[in-house]
């Protein structure tokens, strides 16, 4: 089946023009002007449209376990709430329990997604075993087409922890086989010392203290010092503070190291912590003071961050609201899945044009090449998927919601006016004219096991 997208202004790889996109059996086939070549297709009149590839949002935590809660989100309303904010690509975490091989998180993990989700997706991979046996199974998985691993700098409790010189061992052995390093970066012994320090019960008004910048900051030094002593490609997740920024800045030159923020930490500070209900918006790390908030904007709008990302990790209400007394009973993670094309364009609002350009930069072609999935998505470009989002910017404001699934909403009182009025993922249309369109069934494909 030809589909025409025609008469948009067409946002590809950072360049803006004019045109049309031609769609076929599921493939982009033609970009610009495709007069001529048109017989046969269902026309989408796109003029006065801003016409980029399917968003990618790398950094989502849904239906799994983290502690001991539950997400609310499964694949299904997780899914969805992307899809209606224009994204077609999620990046999922698989992380190893203790007492179960990496074979069996995997298939436990990809069971969940498969057939449930609305979005193509792909997986970071964090094995916490690291014998003899489980470095086979890493260095298979990896073989078969797994590109990406999570590794944490903290978390030693929960059995995530990696020390700096275990992260060294995996840039060595996993970089040969092309992957990319995702590092969640505060460093330990920093946070253990802080929270020794700590008076009980622990409000969130107290959490930046708890997880004071100079952890992320000396965390990725260390990281950058191994991604330049050993060529690994590595990338540090929701960076949250100007200090981290500027330090990753400095190791481009020499090192292989890239960098992703979330809006959270872009449009909320630790005010938002002080409010009666501000344990609603625990999450690691912790948002910033207003001025570090400031600072990662205007840091933003000078090219800092390759992706953004949401980290989203959506806890249902209740679940939140056990941190009420004390912010170490309490589940951390925000919603942010619904939000983030909204929030990014923001940044920019002003200058749409450049809004639009960034967007099809800093989340599609960035986070494509991030995750090795550039041969697909990530681009309006012939031989590509034709997973498309149709926006426009509409007279009136709405609100801004960050997720679908009971938990609480992260951006109160913001509004929008950017708009998805189409949004296609390999040729079938999950949007039409701002309406779900009745995807019968949730067709969204792993890109690493097909
Ligand atoms: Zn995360």
């Amino acid at each position: 089946m030809k589909i025409l997208v025609r008469g948009g202004t067409v946002y590809s790889r950072g360049q803006a023009a004019s045109g049309d996109v031609l769609i076929e059996d599921g493939v982009i086939v033609a970009v610009g002007d495709c007069r001529g070549l048109t017989g046969g297709a269902r026309i989408i009149e796109a003029g006065g449209c801003h016409v980029l590839p399917g968003l990618i949002d790398l950094h989502v935590h849904i239906d799994d376990t983290i502690g001991r809660f539950r997400l609310a989100d499964t694949w299904e309303s997780g899914s969805r709430a992307a899809a209606g904010a224009g994204i077609t690509t999620l990046g999922g975490f698989i992380t190893q329990r203790n007492e179960e091989p990496l074979a069996a998180a995997v298939e436990r993990a990809a069971g969940r997604a498969a057939g449930y989700s609305f979005c193509d997706y792909l997986w970071h991979l964090t094995p916490t075993r690291f014998a003899k046996d489980d470095w086979a199974d890493i260095l298979r998985l990896q073989k078969s087409g797994w590109r990406t691993f999570k590794f944490y700098t903290t978390y030693c409790e929960s059995g995530l922890f990696s020390s700096y010189n275990r992260l060294t061992e995996i840039a060595e052995r996993l970089t040969p086989g092309g992957a990319r390093l995702l590092v969640h970066a505060e460093d330990e012994g920093v946070l253990t010392l802080a929270q020794a320090r700590s008076a009980m019960p622990v409000r969130a008004s107290d959490h930046g203290r708890q997880r004071p910048p100079e952890a992320e900051l000396r965390a990725v030094e260390r990281v950058a010092e191994i991604a330049a002593a050993t060529g690994a490609w590595f990338h540090i997740v929701h960076v949250s503070t100007p200090e981290a920024a500027e330090a990753i800045g400095r190791a481009r030159g020499r090192a292989r190291l890239t960098c992703e923020t979330a809006p959270h930490y872009l449009f909320l500070d630790d005010s938002w912590l002080k409010r009666p209900d501000g344990h609603r918006w625990l999450c690691t790390p912790p948002l910033r003071d207003a001025g570090r908030a400031r600072r990662l904007r205007e840091m933003s709008g000078a090219g800092a961050f390759d992706t953004y990302a949401t980290d989203h990790c959506a806890f249902t209400i209740e679940d939140k609201d056990r941190g009420r007394e004390d912010m170490l009973s309490a589940p951390m993670g925000i919603a942010g899945i619904g939000a983030l094309p909204r929030l990014v364009f923001a940044l920019e609002r002003e200058r749409p044009e450049r809004a639009f350009t960034e967007m099809s930069l800093r989340l599609a072609e960035n986070p494509a090449r991030l995750a090795g999935i550039e041969g697909s998505k990530g681009a309006l470009a012939p031989g590509l998927d034709a997973d498309l989002a149709v926006f426009e910017i509409a007279d009136q404001k709405e609100p801004i919601v960050s997720a679908s699934a009971g938990s609480p909403e992260t951006y109160p009182d913001f509004h929008s006016r950017l708009r998805l009025r189409h949004l296609f993922l390999r040729g079938r249309q999950l949007i039409a004219d701002g309406a779900w369109s009745g995807a019968d069934a949730a067709q969204g494909r792993c890109l690493w096991t097909n």
